[in-house]
Order: C-alpha cells, then sequence, then structure tokens
C-alpha cells in the first residue's frame, strides 16, 4: 500500500497518513510505533507534551529503517513560549528522541494570553536556519494568529496541525492554510471515535464494505488533509492504515461534510492557556 505525499511551501514531503502517539503511555509507545513502521507507517506525530518522544526514538532506532525513510515531526510545549526557551526545549527533543536532525516541529499551541507566539516563531526560524529541522510549523492557529506571523515574521509556516473532523469540518480556517501555502494537518481525524456510529457514515461504510474508521479517514485523505490516527490496538492500526484501495464519491464527500456541528473534542486556541507542571 502506497502512502501518498504532500510537498510542504519548502518542497519537504510529508506522507499524507502517519500514527500519533497522543495519550500512549510511555511504557507502550515503543512498541506500539514499532508495529506502526511494520504495518507501513513512515510518519508519526509526537510531541514534548505526550511525555514519548524518548521511546518514539528508540522505536526508530530499533526498526532497521534508515533515519531518512521516517517522517517525525514533534511539537514546542506550552512553557517554552520565549526565545531562550524554545532554543533550549527544541535542543531537548533532539536529545530524547535521539536524532540529529527532526523532520517537523511545530509550536503546539499559541496560548495567546501566555506568551508572545510571534517572538516564539521567530525562535522557529532560528532554529529552521541551523539545519536541524527540515521544516516548521504551527499547531491550533486560528487565522488571525497565522496573520499576525504573515505581518511580522518572515517564514510562513509549512503546516497548520488542527483539530478537524465530521463534527468540525474547519472549512474557512482549511482554506485561508490553502491560500496561503500552509498544509493543514487533521487531529482526531475520528473525534476519538465520537463520529463512528453516525449513521451518515456507517451507511457509507456499510454499502462500501469498509469500517467508519476508513470511510472518516478517507474523507480527510480525499479533501487533503493529512491525517495520523492513533491506536494502539494492531487490528486498527492495520485498519487505519488501508485507506488507498477505495473511493468515496463526491456524494460521499459531501454527505460527511454535512455532519459539521462545530463540536470540539478538545479545547478552544483563543481561550486555551494551559501550561503543564
Ligand atoms: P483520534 O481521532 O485518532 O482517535 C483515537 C481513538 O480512536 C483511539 O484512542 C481509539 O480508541 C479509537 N480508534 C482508533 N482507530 C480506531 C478504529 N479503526 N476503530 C475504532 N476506534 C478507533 O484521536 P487523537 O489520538 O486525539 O488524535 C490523533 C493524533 O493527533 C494524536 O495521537 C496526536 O498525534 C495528534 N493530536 C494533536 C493535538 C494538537 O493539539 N496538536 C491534539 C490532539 C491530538
Amino acid at each position: 500500500m502506497t502512502v501518498p505525499t504532500v510537498t510542504l511551501n519548502n518542497g519537504v514531503e510529508i506522507p499524507q497518513l502517519g500514527f500519533g502517539v497522543y495519550q500512549i503511555d510511555p511504557a507502550d509507545t515503543k512498541d506500539a510505533t514499532l508495529a506502526a513502521l511494520e504495518v507501513g507507517y513512515r510518519h508519526i506525530d509526537t510531541a514534548e507534551m505526550y511525555g514519548n518522544e524518548k521511546e518514539v526514538g528508540e522505536a526508530v532506532a530499533a526498526s532497521g529503517l534508515a533515519r531518512e525513510d521516517i517522517f517525525v515531526t514533534s511539537k514546542l510545549n506550552n512553557g517554552f513560549h520565549a526565545r531562550d526557551a524554545a532554543l533550549k526545549a527544541f535542543d531537548g527533543t533532539l536529545e530524547a528522541l535521539g536524532f540529529e536532525y527532526l523532520d517537523l516541529f511545530l509550536i503546539h499551541w499559541p496560548l495567546p494570553k501566555v506568551g508572545d507566539y510571534l517572538e516564539t516563531w521567530k525562535a522557529m526560524e532560528e532554529i529552521l536556519a541551523s539545519g536541524r529541522v527540515k521544516a516548521i510549523g504551527v499547531s491550533n492557529f486560528q487565522q488571525h494568529h497565522l496573520q499576525r506571523l504573515f505581518d511580522e515574521a518572515d517564514i510562513v509556516p509549512a503546516v497548520n496541525q488542527i483539530e478537524v473532523h465530521p463534527y468540525l469540518t474547519q472549512d474557512a480556517l482549511r482554506a485561508f492554510d490553502a491560500e496561503h501555502g500552509i498544509a493543514t494537518e487533521a487531529w482526531s481525524p475520528i473525534a476519538q471515535g465520537k463520529v463512528l456510529d453516525d449513521e451518515a457514515i456507517t451507511a457509507i461504510a456499510d454499502r462500501l464494505g469498509k469500517s467508519a474508521a476508513q470511510v472518516t479517514l478517507r474523507w480527510h485523505i480525499q479533501r487533503g488533509d493529512i491525517v495520523f490516527p492513533k491506536s494502539v490496538t494492531r487490528s486498527r492500526v492495520e485498519e487505519n492504515f488501508a485507506l488507498f484501495d477505495f473511493e468515496l464519491t463526491d456524494a460521499d464527500l459531501t454527505a460527511i461534510t454535512a455532519l459539521n456541528r462545530d463540536e470540539r473534542t478538545g479545547p478552544n486556541p483563543d481561550e486555551f492557556n494551559y501550561i503543564p507542571d
């Protein structure tokens, strides 16, 4: 099964389907990541906040695959919104992963009331210039946060990783990303399972002989977003990877998009100001 790639605005290629490790216990992360790599995933999405960068790095090292054949993303944690703190945090991320370089580094949350994400973004630009990361981007940025970067910084983020699923289709923000050459990554792509009983989705799944998760993930793929569903169950990891031998019709895509109710499973980025201990 060949996973398509998306070309980012600086020419770097990212596999459109990856494996997310949020809420995977560090003790289980090495095995879960190794299983995903065995199944064929070549893109792993972690974060300093998830506490499992080290175990992701161990899995990459133990996989027998070449480092350059695996795309790894990590994210700057919320307590590091200032230049020196951000530079130091990136060093910590590389060290935890045991890597010489990272593929993609994101500001995890804008935290507009806590720090200055513009100063942080300028530190991200320095990290990119150092050659130790192939691309930089943001996560949970709203249109007005991005606009501030366009007005006052040099580099346009390569990606914006935001919550997207059939109950939160984010069409305005996705269009804004696309107009500015920013790839959208959809986190919680199946809304942590909440959309899987929806009758509009199960009807399409039944017709195609696919699961509701596969239909939902395929909807993301055909809309052009990058996804990295999470599971520690091998059969689901395999199921979520088997997305490239069927297609949804335009009517299917429209029916799933029509389920939007602007319902978040996670926090609103304009209000979220949480800093972990
Ligand atoms: P998800 O939508 O991928 O759902 C994961 C849950 O759905 C799993 O715990 C499992 O219980 C269930 N599931 C997975 N596959 C299934 C299947 N085939 N059938 C039935 N149930 C299935 O949610 P997520 O883990 O929150 O998001 C995916 C990834 O996105 C994360 O691991 C992380 O990498 C990223 N993420 C980023 C942010 C951010 O702020 N940037 C926030 C949340 C998640």
